[in-house]
């Protein structure tokens, strides 16, 4: 199962001619779902070149223009494409009359459905057989939301040897045994599959939190994930003024990765317009002192996450 997370901009506040604004694109066995959508945002999944119909669902963290401005765009471009499936639209208060006002003063020509889900109570808002998609809350100058993808334990790993051993034929009972189910063979013995199967493991998780004053309760919704990308707006110098505007210093990104617990990478978005980008290696430095395994993302950078096991 393929899995990955494309960077689309890692900028906050305003797009800059380098710089992207905050915005992650998921692509799940050829699904896509996408975290918040500023200006611009549509320019960078053309240069990745990735199909636009496969949107299957937007997440929005909250209602500031740096997050939902490129919405229109990426509605607009939808019609071009032959799509039949809706698309779903998941964000606080206020989206929904933001997205209709749009449509119907550009006279917006969209040819698909749109469905969207505001919610004011964090919780699952997507669920498949194999994930489930979350909103958890933080805490910003607006109602604002992250989220976490997160997949399913998966079953254990089959050892045919075992199957074999048992008396079990190779053919459709083994996948039975590999899907959980039970058997029994001809000469009355019943088969469970723990008797064919490794321990179960671990899905993959990924995490998204932008635009929120640090506050502990973070690293619990986060714990776990593969990759956690996560506000780191300004250096420790700035603390006092990301305080006042309820943002996070890359340090504290860094401490929601650490305390959370099996965190594997880190990944810094929503820099200030204030940094140059080779200014962004003092953000680097202080989060890389709490959670060595921080990078700082960069526009169109994608990350595979590949099972473990
Ligand atoms: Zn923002
Ligand atoms: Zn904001």
């Amino acid at each position: 199962m393929n899995l990955e997370a494309f960077v689309l901009g890692c900028g906050g506040m305003m797009p800059l001619p380098y710089r992207h604004l905050t915005s992650v694109l998921l692509r799940r066995e050829g699904e896509l779902f996408l975290f918040d959508a500023g200006e611009a945002t549509q320019i960078s999944i053309r240069r990745l070149n990735l199909r636009w119909k496969k949107i299957t669902a937007i997440f929005i963290s909250h209602m500031h223009a740096d997050h939902v401005t490129g919405l229109p765009g990426i509605l607009m471009l939808n019609s071009q494409v032959d799509r039949q499936e809706p698309l779903y639209i998941f964000g606080p208060p206020r989206i929904a009359e933001y997205i209709e006002q749009t449509r119907r003063s550009l006279d917006m020509y969209i040819n698909y459905e749109i469905i969207v889900k505001e919610f004011t109570e964090p919780g699952i808002l997507w669920e498949d057989k194999e994930f489930s998609i979350r909103s958890f809350g933080l805490r910003h100058t607006k109602p604002c939301y992250g989220y976490t993808l997160e997949e399913h334990m998966r079953p254990g790993a089959f050892f045919p040897e075992k199957a074999l051993a048992l008396g079990v034929p190779r053919g459709p009972l083994w996948s039975l045994l590999q899907g959980g189910g039970n058997v029994t063979l001809p000469s009355g013995l019943l088969v469970h599959p723990e008797d064919v199967l490794g321990a179960p493991r671990m899905g993959r998780k990924f995490s998204y939190a932008t635009d929120s004053l640090y506050f502990p309760e973070i690293s619990r919704e986060v714990a776990g994930s593969d990759l956690l990308v996560c506000e780191g707006m300004f250096e420790d110098a700035l603390l006092a003024s990301a305080v006042e505007k309820r943002h996070m210093t890359a340090r504290q990104a860094a401490t929601i990765a650490r305390d959370a617990g099996g965190v594997k990478l880190l990944g810094l978005i929503h820099y200030s317009p204030r940094y140059a980008d080779k200014e962004l290696k003092q953000l680097l430095q202080e989060a890389q002192e709490v959670f060595p395994n921080t990078i700082l993302t960069r526009d169109r950078m994608n990350f595979p996450i590949e099972n473990v096991d």
